[in-house]
């Protein structure tokens, strides 16, 4: 029980703001690696992004929905001005669009980001208080090229990623003129059969009755299956985005299921909503929309916009999941050992040699003698090793030891990082 109660500690920290762990670097590294492979193949540019942000300008984000603004934005103060931690990224990029004026950069403004969110929710193994997003946004168009051109950026990072069983799943939020027949269709329909659907549903549907649609209990999902669909009411120019959105996926060659239940929650996201998923996770991995009313909400700016962001924390579980070892490798290492205080300073002045021209050194020069030394090698599973010892230093020469055979050999200063190069490649082969 006690070892349950520590894993949990270990695993969540606790406040639910895991440390993301050096043993879980390679698969850190290759999502980061992979997000800015993908960003360059589709032109995204790179933008850093404060992790703080204007209360006032999360406040406005929210609408008249001020629930989760009260219950999940972290809130402070730096300086004088409110601030709160980064809730999502979308508001910050509109903001550092117009401070900016990135119009004048790009237009559209097409950028990719990575970095942590915090919400303040009651966690669970999916739902952290910080977590990290890897993101695509495109500010300034209403074009549905851009829907598509998100989701196939997003599609092509899974793919490399070799996850397995991608789903994409396309559904349409409608818009002002079409959002609200929909949303009448919607409320008539369940009025009438709250006692038939699940006790969070029934509350629900004073609240926002597009919560309906995303519940997964059986009862609930028997009673919506007779119900209203979007697909029924969308206006003629929402219809036809969503047709050339779902008409450019298909003529990348990409799958997808259109999802009429898929509809945001929120009024000031309109059309393209879209996310991906794989079997072995209960929530999307990728989540992503259009949200042309945001920045008029916001800024007083009528800013078209659509982008999406991937959960790094989810993303790297399932690929835990499917068995999908990082491929991110890090460079072939030397390891480099030294006997006796004399030869410290000569092997940091080598070790730095072999830096500069692209080796990557590992050492453990402290106190540890040269029996420990040599096992940590052999426990990281290194294959070479540089020994340096007083009398190497006197003769200018260095001991290179293969540690696998043990066979060891005398070389000279001046041909190390010719000889250390020439190795590391053959162990390559
Ligand atoms: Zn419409
Ligand atoms: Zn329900």
């Amino acid at each position: 029980m006690k070892t349950k109660q520590k894993n949990h500690e270990v695993l969540w920290g606790l406040e639910a703001m895991p440390d993301g762990l050096p043993k879980a670097q390679g698969y850190w590294r290759q999502l980061h690696e992979t997000g800015k492979a993908i960003s360059e193949l589709h032109d995204f540019n790179l933008i850093n992004l404060s992790a703080l942000e204007k209360y006032d300008i999360l406040e406005n984000a929210f609408g008249s929905d001020k629930s989760i603004l009260e219950d999940e934005v972290f809130s402070l103060k730096a300086g004088k001005v409110k601030a709160a931690l980064r809730f999502s990224f979308r508001e910050s990029v509109l903001r550092s669009f117009i401070d900016n004026k990135l119009a004048y950069f790009a237009y559209p403004l097409k950028v990719f980001y990575s970095g942590p969110v915090f919400r303040d929710v009651v966690p669970d193994e999916y739902f952290l208080r910080q977590f990290h997003q890897i993101g695509f946004q495109v500010v300034g168009e209403t074009d549905p090229i851009y829907d598509g051109e998100v989701i196939i950026a997003f599609y092509d990072f899974f793919k490399s990623l070799k996850l397995n069983n991608i789903i994409l799943k396309i559904g349409s939020s409608g818009c002002h003129t079409c959002r609200g027949a929909f949303k009448h269709k919607l409320q008539n329909y369940y009025r009438n059969k709250l006692k038939d659907v699940c006790k969070p549903c029934a509350r629900n549907f004073d609240i926002n009755p597009f919560l309906l649609l995303s519940c997964d209990h059986e009862e609930c999902r028997a009673v919506r299956s007779e119900g209203p669909i979007i697909f029924d009411y969308l206006c003629q120019s929402c219809n036809n985005h969503l047709k050339s959105v779902l008409e450019l996926v298909e003529d990348n060659g990409i799958a997808y299921e259109p999802d009429a239940n898929l509809v945001s929650t929120s009024e000031l996201n309109n059309r393209t909503i879209f996310e991906f998923r794989t079997p072995e996770m209960p929530h999307p991995l990728a989540f992503g929309c259009r949200y042309d009313y945001l920045a008029e909400e916001i800024f007083k700016r009528p800013i078209p916009a659509v982008g999406g962001n991937v959960g790094v924390e989810r993303t790297i579980e399932a690929m835990k999941r499917q068995n999908i070892e990082p491929r991110f490798k890090s460079k072939p290492k030397v390891f480099f050992l030294v006997i006796g205080d004399q030869a410290k300073k000569g092997a940091l002045r080598l070790m730095n040699k072999l830096r500069l021209s692209g080796v990557a050194v590992v050492e453990m020069v402290g106190k540890k003698t040269l029996k420990a030394q040599i096992k940590t090698a052999e426990r990281m599973g290194i294959r070479l090793a540089l020994l340096l010892g007083q009398k190497e230093v006197f003769d200018g020469t260095v001991i290179l030891r293969e540690m696998t055979s043990g066979i060891q050999e005398t070389i000279l200063v001046d041909k190390l990082v010719e000889e250390v190069k020439k190795r590391l490649n053959n162990n390559n082969d």
